[in-house]
């Protein structure tokens, strides 16, 4: 078998030796520009079989292109900022932190960012090159350099500009950890479901206060819940529906005090909720309240009598309950100090108040919550923080001063002072979705920061606008993923309190606040006159920009804000930023050749980072979507559809497979083996049967070619028809580059690659097979003939498949002779005009000849024996078709009858004749046999000798002996035993034989 891997390399050092990708650039593009992006990958990390994944396909439609005539630039792209990178430093140096990087020094501790990132370019380089993805890695835009950086600024500019640009105290996703916000397409990547402690909470109401028509006492609680016990020492407020209705329930917790008193209290939720606990009192929902519906409570037995009628219960209003004051869970948490500090502890009204979970009643903790913070701003509670960005709670909360909030113990701790407080009223499990951070696995804390944002949700009408331009492949990520993405698209937390990243060109004044917005080196310079700044080696990066200052017009000075932004905004902004525009290349970004792209391609969880992010910012600098095309693929996983993980051990190293099976045939593989966007479970042993499906088929229909033609041969005109086989041949072969050039203009490279399969196995199997005789014939002209159409057909199969394998193709393409230096400079073929019809036809011959094999399984006769009729159910065929039926059903005569359904009859008789007949074809299979065992070759003429005491035997061979000559390449057959000679003895039909063969010369 032919050892791909190595193939492969000659061919990659062929491309090398002769600069092919080079000359596809430089070919005259008679099409002009075909505009692909190619979405940066962090070096940082090795490549993985998914990289390979993305790699393919976006290889393939810039291949197709540039062979249609295009011009399509490919430059290499490098994310290189951000915290992946920053994690990877902390662990080398051994930090952790940003109290431990300040230690160390940003300026070092950013140049070691800045080596880090190349930490894997080679082998990024290497896996690109031997997978044939033709990029240009000469001249790739590199994220974190200075010019890239300037087009960002330019960026932030226009986005201050269009006053989209603000400053907020908003609640975001806060890794405590990494000490940052996270953007919520970082969010939407790290959701695992969990199960823990949710706890319900009895907020104890001052007394002597009227609700609805009863006044609150010394046991009146107001039950609340929350997944988030950290939450609570923040509760500033607690949240109701007006219309929602409530309820107050008398609930006895023993029977006597040492008082010889009952002891009761009431509680007050949602009326809605209490009917549903009522109704059904065992449920698993209901259990833990424990309102006496299953007489147990708190490990107290009720009086035998108590039934669920007892609880008295008072209804009332939402409204009736606001103002309702109550007492802090936490007294001291939150300092009375505190601005606003008298609005706090109330009930207040807000209409993102359900009866859906919990008890129709919310804890609010302004700082860490969207609503929560929401509401705080419009009723003017106080804004303090009882937590602080790592995590842990301030001094204000004593007990747990300076711990982790997500600390077990800590919530336990929680959970248990509130239980001997006598405030907890149930606590459950409870599974839901819960963000970590996706870098370092950490849980999130919804956290109100200060924080930079776009304002995106502003120009949600334009995304959505502009989404309706995208070809999504697959079509449904349009109006699902990324669509609903869109509906509910959020303001863009920009800003990033770390050090590796692009600098927000942010300047604030330190008396009056005043912002102001840097577009460029050349502002920045006139702000400051300092001339490092149009040095070459200027270093926009941190620590050095935050050492400018510039002027208020206030008289204060201004410095920058500390923030870096977030990496999404670099590579969401690789239209621009990886030409420097406006600042070069002005006339090609602004002409609409440039922009937007025609093709780009990434995985499907690109949909809220990159792909999200390239719109966002083409919708930014008002310039809509930034991709026509856009093909989402599906995730990678292991054979048993598992993840990969380092954890589990199952990650693939592509370059194992491919020095394995070859760079063909994973990319083949990948294509083929379902819809792009579907996920994959990925098996090498598809890899290996994509290599014998496809190219050793091929390869082997080459070699025939070669080995019957004698010479090579590249066919470029499509050579006259006279032989149906031929016609069929050649109307596939027309029919397949239709095929593939339509599906390919829709970016259906699935069907694309399944169409070539196909048409191989076909060649192979029926062609090949059905024009054996013709190839060997004396018919020197209807052999020339076969030989065209063969050759023709595996010459354009190398355009066509060029794309797909370009390693399969080129081989191929060579071994034809194809007349220019490499496949990959040949233009696309083209269609030309054939008969649809003879594909019909030949459909039902085939179909004819495996029912008539099938019947000849049935009847148990070999397919060597001829038979007499085969009566077949059918509008009648050509002549030149039933013969071919004839050969392969190895029947003398067809008959056809008439009527509605294709059927097929079999005349399994056997005549003397026609069993002497399958005797002659038996022998000739036999010597054939032997010929490949001796290692005869078409060329090597041979000398037969044979033995029997069989007289039918022999009468047979003298019946048929200048056919048996002839079709086994012999010029003599003799009887008699030759010891001297290689042979053997075998039975054929229970006659015994020995067979023996020399070289004739
Ligand atoms: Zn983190
Ligand atoms: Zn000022």
């Amino acid at each position: 078998m032919i050892n791909f891997p190595e193939l492969e390399e000659k061919i990659l050092k062929f491309w090398q030796d002769k600069n092919i990708f080079k000359k596809t650039l430089e070919k005259k593009s008679v099409k002009g520009p075909f505009i692909f992006y190619e979405g940066p990958p962090t070096a940082n990390g090795k490549p993985g079989i998914h990289h390979v994944l993305a790699r393919a396909f976006k290889d393939l439609i810039p291949r197709y292109k540039t062979m249609q005539g295009y011009f399509v630039e490919r430059k290499a792209g490098w994310d290189t900022h951000g915290l992946p990178v920053e994690l990877e430093v902390e662990k080398k140096l051994k930090i952790s932190g940003k109290p431990d990087i300040e230690k160390f020094g940003i300026e070092k501790f950013n140049s070691e960012c800045k080596e880090s990132v190349w930490r894997y370019q080679e082998e990024w380089e290497k896996l690109t090159e031997r997978i044939a993805f033709w990029l240009d890695l000469e001249h790739p835009y590199i994220t974190y350099h200075k010019d890239y950086i300037e087009t960002l600024w330019w960026i932030f500019k226009k986005v201050h500009e269009r006053g989209l640009l603000y400053q907020g105290h908003k609640v975001v996703p806060q890794c405590p950890r990494c000490g940052t916000a996270l953007s919520s397409h970082e969010v939407a990547q790290g959701y695992k479901s969990i199960t823990e402690p949710s706890v319900y909470i009895k907020f104890k109401v001052k007394s002597g206060q009227k609700i609805g028509n009863f006044t609150t006492n010394d046991n009146t609680y107001i039950l609340s819940w929350t997944t988030t016990p950290w939450t609570l020492p923040g509760n500033v407020a607690l949240a109701v529906g007006g219309d929602i209705e409530y309820v107050k329930v008398k609930r006895f917790i023993s029977e006597w005090d040492s008082n010889k008193e009952a002891v009761y209290d009431e509680v007050i939720l949602s009326k809605k909720i209490y009917n549903e606990l009522k109704a059904d009192p065992v449920s698993i929902k209901a259990k833990p309240f424990n309102f006496g519906f299953t007489k147990i409570l708190n490990g107290f037995e009720l009086p035998i009598d108590y039934s669920i009628e007892d609880l008295q219960t008072i209804e009332f209003k939402g409204s009736d309950l606001i103002g309702v004051e109550y007492e802090p869970l936490f007294p001291g948490a939150i300092p009375e100090s505190v601005e606003n500090y008298q609005n706090a502890f109330k009930v207040y009204e807000a209409d993102f108040v359900t009866t859906e979970d919990g008890t129709g009643i919310v804890h609010t903790a302004v700082m860490y919550g969207e609503d929560d913070y929401q509401l705080g701003s419009q009723v003017g509670l106080p804004k303090h923080h009882t937590v602080d960005e790592n995590g842990n709670f301030q001094a204000t909360v004593k007990k747990w001063a300076g711990q982790f909030v997500k600390d077990k113990k800590v919530e336990q701790g929680i959970i248990e002072d509130l239980k001997n407080r006598n405030l907890l009223f149930t606590i459950e499990d409870y599974t839901h979705d819960y963000p970590f951070c996706w870098r370092c696995d950490t849980p999130l804390l919804y956290y109100a920061k200060n924080s930079w944002f776009i304002k995106m949700s502003a120009l949600q009408k334009d995304l959505i606008k502009e989404n309706q331009k995208i070809n999504w492949i697959p079509e449904h990520i349009k109006e699902g993923r990324f669509g609903e993405w869109l509906a509910q698209v959020k303001d863009w937390a920009i800003s990033r309190e770390r050090y590796w990243g692009t600098p927000l060109p942010i300047w604030q004044c330190e008396q009056c606040e005043e912002i102001k917005v840097i577009g460029s080196y050349q502002e920045l310079y006139e702000e400051t006159q300092c001339p490092l700044i149009q040095k070459d080696d200027f270093d926009p990066h941190r620590p050095f920009i935050d050492e400018y200052k510039l002027k208020c017009q206030c008289g204060g000075q201004m410095s920058r804000v500390p923030e870096v932004a977030d990496r999404w905004f670099d590579s969401g902004s690789m239209p621009f930023a990886q030409h420097h525009y406006p600042f070069e290349n002005k006339e090609k970004i602004e002409s609409k050749d440039y922009y937007p792209a025609d093709f780009i391609a990434e995985a499907i969880d690109q949909t809220r980072g990159w792909f999200y992010t390239m719109l966002a910012i083409g919708v930014l600098v008002e310039r809509g979507t930034s991709y026509k095309n856009v093909i989402c693929l599906g995730h990678i996983n292991d054979s048993e559809g598992r993840k990969m993980s380092k954890r589990i051990g199952n990650i693939i190293d592509p370059m194992e497979v491919i020095n394995k099976w070859g760079a063909d045939a994973l990319r083949f593989h990948l294509y083929t083996v379902n819809q792009p966007g579907e996920s994959k479970n990925f098996d090498i042993k598809n890899v290996e049967s994509a290599v014998r499906k496809n190219f050793i088929i091929l390869f082997n229909v080459l070699n025939f070619y070669q080995m019957y033609q004698g010479k090579s041969q590249f066919i470029e005109k499509q050579p006259k028809i006279k032989n149906v086989l031929d016609e069929w041949a050649l109307a596939k072969l027309n029919q397949l580059t239709e095929t593939i050039t339509k599906n390919l203009d829709e970016y259906n490279i699935f069907s694309a690659g399944r169409s070539i399969t196909d048409f191989i196995d076909e060649l192979s199997t029926w062609y090949l097979r059905r024009s054996r005789d013709r190839f060997k014939g004396d018919d020197q002209k209807d052999k020339e003939l076969a030989m065209q159409t063969l050759g023709y057909c595996l010459s354009i199969l190398s355009k066509l498949m060029a794309p797909f394998t370009p390693f399969v193709a080129e081989e191929l393409y060579q071994k034809l002779g194809g007349q220019l230096e490499s496949a990959h400079l040949e233009s696309w073929p083209k269609a030309e005009k054939y008969n649809e019809n003879i594909i019909k036809e030949m459909d039902k011959v085939r179909k004819i000849v495996e029912l008539a094999l099938a019947k000849r399984d049935e009847a148990g006769v070999k397919v060597r024996q001829p038979l007499n009729q085969l009566i077949v159910t059918s509008e009648k065929l050509s002549e030149e078709l039933v013969n071919l039926i004839k050969d392969e059903v190895n029947v003398k005569e067809v008959v056809f009858e008439k009527g509605e359904t294709l059927a097929v009859k079999l005349d399994s008789k056997l005549t003397d004749e026609l069993k002497e007949e399958g005797m002659y074809r038996e022998l000739v299979r036999s010597i054939n046999q032997l010929r490949k065992e001796e290692n005869f070759n078409i060329t090597n003429s041979a000398r037969l000798f044979y033995y029997t005491d069989s007289n039918y035997i022999d009468k047979v061979i003298e019946k048929y002996k200048d056919d048996l000559l002839k079709n086994t390449i012999s010029i003599k057959i003799k009887k008699q035993f030759r010891p001297d000679v290689k042979g053997k003895e075998i039975t054929i039909n229970g006659e015994k034989i020995w067979l023996g063969i020399k070289p004739w010369s």
